[in-house]
């Protein structure tokens, strides 16, 4: 069954006396293990879905079903706990500290958590491994490179092992060498059953997905899932 689920989302500012539609009633089911790139204009409310898809805004209206639970009827903890626990989140800028590190990056969405330190630092280690960074586990963010910090952000979306992952952009910042490594990444995430959502205006990109959700003026006009096999 659907991990996300939309119905009628609209998410909507007053701007003065005018009513601006950031969103205007989007309907999208995504299904576990999906790979999708949600691709459109400049302002056409891609950054504004993915943040409610990561439960860091909510809408105006309509209603967001996370793995079944309705968003808009969970408590302030549990949205906290779904916050992380079901969803990490990658930005285009990495928002990562620059003057501690990777490893403390890395604990950082476990520091709030009922862990102990040592148990805390066990599970960076084990989340830098992955992106393969062990070997710049006590860098400061300021002496890596960019590919190297975007490793380092998907590590800390990955420390609370949430099933999904929302990229903002993840690869706006890198080279297309740089962006081929993340890129391979996330598949093998994907393989490993992670459900991923990328919001991207490099085609390149979109082509990678197995589905591209276009997005224009707030309205989905296209989303279409295709049969990709990975080479
Ligand atoms: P995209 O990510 O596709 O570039 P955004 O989701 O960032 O688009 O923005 C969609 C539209 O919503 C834009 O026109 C933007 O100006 C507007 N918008 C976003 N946030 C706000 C806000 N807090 N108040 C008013 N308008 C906003
Ligand atoms: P990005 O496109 O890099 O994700 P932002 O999400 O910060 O950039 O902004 C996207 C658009 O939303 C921009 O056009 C910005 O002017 C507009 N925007 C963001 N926040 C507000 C706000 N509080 N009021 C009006 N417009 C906003």
């Amino acid at each position: 069954s659907a991990v996300i689920k939309l119905k009628n989302i609209n998410k909507h500012y007053q701007m003065g006396s005018q009513v601006f539609k950031a969103l205007d009633d989007v309907n999208i089911e995504i299904e576990e293990n999906e790979y999708v790139a949600i691709i459109g204009p400049s302002g056409s409310g891609k950054s504004t879905l993915m943040n409610l898809l990561g439960c860091l805004d909510s809408p105006t209206s309509g209603e967001y079903y996370l793995k079944n639970s309705l968003v808009k009827d969970m408590t302030e903890t549990e949205l906290a706990q779904q916050r992380n626990k079901s969803v990490g989140f990658i930005f285009q800028s990495f928002n990562l500290l620059p003057r501690v590190t990777a490893h403390e990056n890395v604990m950082q969405p476990l520091v709030y958590r009922f862990i102990t330190a040592s148990k805390r630092k066990a599970m960076a280690l084990e989340s830098l491994k992955r992106v393969g960074l062990e070997d710049k586990v006590n860098h400061l963010s300021s002496q890596l490179s960019g590919g190297q910090r975007q490793r380092v952000a998907i590590a800390r979306a990955l420390v609370t092992k949430p099933h999904i992952l929302l990229g903002d952009e993840p690869t706006g910042n890198l080279d297309s060498k740089t962006t081929k490594d993340i890129m391979a990444l996330f598949d093998q995430l994907h393989d490993e059953g992670h459900t991923i959502i990328l919001v991207t205006h490099e085609q390149e990109i979109a082509d990678h997905c197995q589905r591209v959700i276009r997005l224009v003026d707030g309205k989905v006009v296209n989303d279409s899932r295709k049969e990709v096999l990975h080479v």
